[in-house]
């Protein structure tokens, strides 16, 4: 870079147009200049002809396939992107999918130790139930037994009051007979009454006993009436349980199902993923052998082509307002990094046309994606000088040749633009000294500007 910034501004000396910007020359070399200029024009003449056409069409079918490559490269780094969306969209539903498992799972826990307690209750209420029957066929038991002691003591007391009857009606006479004295008769008597009393009050008790057990044995059927009711409420209940329980299961069912589809498409995506970028690395593959037999074929071309020479550049633009920026280093106003501007600024209205600043092998035409935008380069062969020489054009709107062709000197190959790293309307224009940008050149001193 440095060696490029320091090296003299070269003069053309030798042909038509910029032989005004010659320097005085002693007359002994004047001789060799019009033989040499001869034979320069010789050569322009056989260089115009000596490009096989064959060599124009494999290159422009090369170009073709690169275009189609750089294409396929695209539509594969899409499908890729896609297939990535995809997979984390499958990624994310995946997880909350499993999220949502999670939850139905703790439900169907909390559910579960509900109807196992809801179980137990019912559990407990049938051993209850069956405690209560067992008290009832007990009392059921005691009031048979209540009803057989009345039905004795009711024959009992049937026999005492017929036995009294007897004494009362007939017997009378022989009770007397029997009887002593009359304190005797009464005391018989009185007996007789209390043995009434007596039965009576055993009658009495042994009703009152029966009517206990009853009232008992109702309480007791009332007491199982009521448990056979919790039962049939804990069983609702647990009908109810076991039904959320079942509508659980099968959502949880439901969400793994669509946790393996999510799963699946996961995979599919990834699969997706992986064939695009093999697509895309066996494009990129196909695209630099390509780009090397493009190289190949303009390297055979020119080394083939060793008359391929030129006498001097013309400006590129025929028209343009102003130079906007000169060659040479200067400070990034923002980054404040000192960088060399390899070429010149020719500000112009958009779609100004672009000439070939001189006859030559058009290198490269297309997309720069290093900044330069829609560009081209030149590759123009050897001059006078001894050096070969290429320029580049960039920021074009557009362009108007295509790689591997010969073009002549101004020939159209472009239109001003701003495309690439460039805030407004302007042609950059480099001219590389040995075919290298490394020896980017003061455009200044080899192409002539009409004005400033
Ligand atoms: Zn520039």
């Amino acid at each position: 870079m440095k060696k490029a910034r320091h090296a003299k501004p070269f003069r053309f000396q030798l042909t038509g147009r910029r032989a005004r910007h010659a320097k005085p020359e002693p007359a002994g070399t004047r001789l060799v200049r019009g033989v040499s200029l001869c034979v320069a024009a010789a050569c322009l003449l056989l260089s115009v002809t000596v490009y096989p056409a064959s060599a124009a069409t494999s290159m422009s079918s090369l170009q073709n396939k690169l275009d189609k490559l750089s294409q396929s490269i695209d539509q594969h780094k899409k499908e890729l992107s896609d297939a990535k969306k995809q997979e984390s969209a499958a990624k994310a539903l995946e997880s909350e999918l499993t999220e949502r498992v999670g939850i139905i799972q703790d439900q169907i826990a909390v559910l579960s130790g509900q109807i196992a307690a809801v179980q137990n209750s019912i559990g407990e209420t049938e051993q209850k139930i069956s405690g209560k029957e067992t008290e009832i066929t007990e009392k059921e038991g005691q009031i048979a037994d209540k009803q057989t002691e009345i039905d004795g003591q009711w024959s009992d007391f049937k026999k005492h009051m017929a036995a009294m009857q007897e004494l009362r009606d007939g017997g009378s006479i022989a009770m007397l007979s029997a009887v002593n004295d009359l304190y005797e008769l009464l005391t018989f008597n009185e007996v007789m009454q209390d043995i009434s009393v007596k039965d009576t009050e055993i009658m009495d008790n042994m009703k009152a006993a029966k009517a206990d057990l009853e009232a008992d044995k109702v309480q007791l059927e009332s007491d199982k009436a009521e448990l056979e009711d919790q039962r049939a409420e804990l069983q609702s209940q647990k009908a109810d349980l076991d039904a959320q329980n079942s509508q659980m299961k099968s959502k949880q069912s439901e969400l793994n199902g669509s946790i393996s589809a999510a799963q699946m498409s996961a995979a599919d995506a990834k699969k997706a993923q992986a064939a695009a970028q093999a697509a895309i690395e066996s494009d990129e593959l196909n695209y630099e052998a390509v780009k090397k037999q493009i190289q190949q074929l303009i390297a055979s071309a020119a080394s083939s082509q060793p008359q391929l020479s030129f006498t001097g550049f013309a400006c590129p633009l025929k028209s343009y307002t102003r130079i906007s920026s000169e060659y040479g280093w200067r400070k990034n106003p923002v980054s404040g990094v000192n960088k060399l501007h390899a070429g010149i600024d020719l500000a112009a209205a958009g779609g100004t046309p672009i000439y070939a600043a001189a006859s030559g092998y058009v290198q490269v035409a297309g997309w720069s994606s290093g900044g330069y935008g829609n560009y081209v380069i030149i590759y123009h062969g050897k001059m006078s000088d001894g050096n070969t020489y290429s320029t580049l054009y960039g920021h074009m709107k557009s362009v108007a040749t295509s790689a591997g062709k010969y073009v002549k000197q101004g020939e159209l190959i472009g239109y001003v633009g701003s495309t690439g790293n460039s805030t407004g309307n302007h042609l950059h224009l480099e001219v590389w000294k040995g075919g290298s940008k490394a020896n980017a050149v003061n455009p200044r001193g080899y192409i002539p500007f009409p004005h400033n």
